[in-house]
């Protein structure tokens, strides 16, 4: 069941990936050097090094795989980076180690309990590696004769004629071999493969070694040689998904095409325990692996006491992931009680989780965080206005002064100017308020709203 419904999540997240300027866009890593010392300013990274150095050594952890359920904390003000170190440490793992990140708040919903909510938040951060192995083909394409289009019914609508090393044979065509040679361009004189398990064909062009071909596989595909004159080739390939996929696709009321629209419902427990007794049965084979991955509540002080509880409990167990918090409360009480806590976290969780805390960051760290941005919304910027912006950073907040970069690059780019100058920041300050000057505002005038 499961085996074939990890290959065509595979494909679902290659459409789903889309890249666009956000927040974090510019954080590439974690910029440590290979003995884990942040460097200055390095993958988008700056300053915070104390901070950034305890990442990594957390990361190294994650890596080895060895340790489940550690719980982090990153404690600091607002601004100070405590997303975008959890979104550092999300690069620094790659696409192969799941990382899932949630707001506290998200978990509040009138569809699913909370725990539920947090539970497949958990199972979005463990992997399953699962290795598979295919026979395929290889040959020289001769021939290709296609009879009818690919979405007409009808089992045989073509013929493809494939020189081998041993010999030439000729190979009815399916609607989906069809979909999948036109797909690959694939043309007479090609070499290609024929997966014997799915049918599916990929163009290599002449040799495996090329690393353009194992990219256009996917850099998991490895290839084993056969020896010479061999018709067939084995072919391992493995694929890295995540419990709560798996849950998915199996449970019944559901189906894998609730992965499109994420809106998955509640699954049922009994899925849940097939699922993990059939993952466990594949790691005593050899054939999978669990990854732990990352799972990020940031604001969890707004979880609540049960959310807390559950917490607890769930990083017990062996296959549970590094969970990371991020909070900019102090003392504050927990959500659901009237005990205010270091946080609003439960002391007994408090107890087990290795805090890392964030500094507010100076002037000169603002400007190069700043500039960085600049680079990043492709936006030219003149010193003095780089200047005011810095010390509107200071004054305001790091994010409001980020936020005016796009802002001020649509004025300039209004008047068809080229560099964003000091007139065009002076015009998006007064047009765009600060959270300081927007609460005065509302001070000043609070006789005129409506409450
Ligand atoms: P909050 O407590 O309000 O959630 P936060 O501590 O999570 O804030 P971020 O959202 O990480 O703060 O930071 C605000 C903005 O500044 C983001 O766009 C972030 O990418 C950027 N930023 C923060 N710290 C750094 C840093 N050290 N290097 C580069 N960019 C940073």
């Amino acid at each position: 069941m499961a085996n074939e419904a990890v290959t065509q999540v595979q494909e679902i997240r290659d459409i789903t990936k889309i890249e666009r300027i956000g927040a974090h866009s510019h954080i590439r890593g974690l910029g440590l050097d290979d003995a884990l010392e942040p460097r200055p300013i390095s993958q988008g990274m700056v300053g915070q090094q104390a901070a950034r150095r305890a990442a990594g050594v957390i990361l190294e952890m994650v890596k080895d795989g060895k340790i489940a359920g550690r719980a982090v904390l990153i404690a600091g003000q607002p601004g100070t980076g405590k997303t975008a170190i959890a979104m550092g440490m999300a690069q620094a793992l790659g696409s192969d180690t799941p990382f899932t990140a949630i707001a506290g708040s998200e978990i509040f919903s009138l569809e699913m309990s909370r725990t539920e909510a947090l539970t497949q938040a958990f199972r979005r951060s463990i992997g399953v590696r699962i290795k598979e192995e295919t026979e395929i083909i290889e040959g020289e394409v001769v021939e290709i004769q296609i009879d009818r289009p690919a979405n007409t019914s009808g089992a045989k609508v073509g013929k493809l004629t494939l020189k081998t090393t041993e010999m030439e044979t000729v190979y009815d065509l399916g609607t989906k071999m069809i979909e999948s040679l036109t797909k690959e361009k694939v043309q007479a004189g090609d070499i290609i493969t024929i997966d014997k398990a799915t049918g599916k064909i990929s163009k290599l062009g002449r040799s495996f070694t090329r690393a353009r071909d194992y990219d256009a596989m996917g850099p998991q595909t490895k290839f084993v040689q056969c020896p010479e004159g061999e018709l067939q080739k084995r072919k391992e390939v493995v694929h890295t998904v995540s419990l709560h996929e798996i849950d998915v696709i199996n449970s019944r009321t559901q189906g894998f095409l609730a992965l499109f629209s994420g809106d998955t419902g509640e699954i049922k427990s009994e899925v849940r325990d097939q699922i993990n007794a059939k993952v466990s049965e594949w790691r005593e084979e050899g054939k999978a692996e669990i990854v732990p991955g990352v799972l990020f509540i940031d604001e969890v002080h707004m979880l609540d006491i049960e959310c807390f509880s559950y917490l607890n409990r769930a990083l017990e167990s062996d296959m549970a992931p590094i969970l990371i918090m991020a909070t900019n409360r102090g003392i504050t009480k927990i959500r659901g009680t009237n005990y205010p806590s270091p946080h609003g976290i439960p002391i007994d969780l408090l107890d087990r989780l290795l805090i890392i805390s964030t500094k507010p960051y100076t002037e000169k760290e603002i400007k190069q965080i700043l500039t960085i941005r600049c680079e990043e919304e492709d936006v030219e910027m003149s010193e003095e206005a780089l200047e005011i912006l810095t010390r509107i950073g200071m004054e305001t907040s790091l994010r409001y002064s980020i936020q005016l970069i796009t802002a001020a690059s649509l004025a300039c780019r209004k008047r068809k100017g080229t560099e964003v100058d000091v007139d065009d920041i002076k015009r998006v300050y007064s047009l765009f308020l600060d959270e300081h000057r927007s609460t005065q505002f509302l001070q000043e005038y609070q006789d005129q709203f409506l409450f």
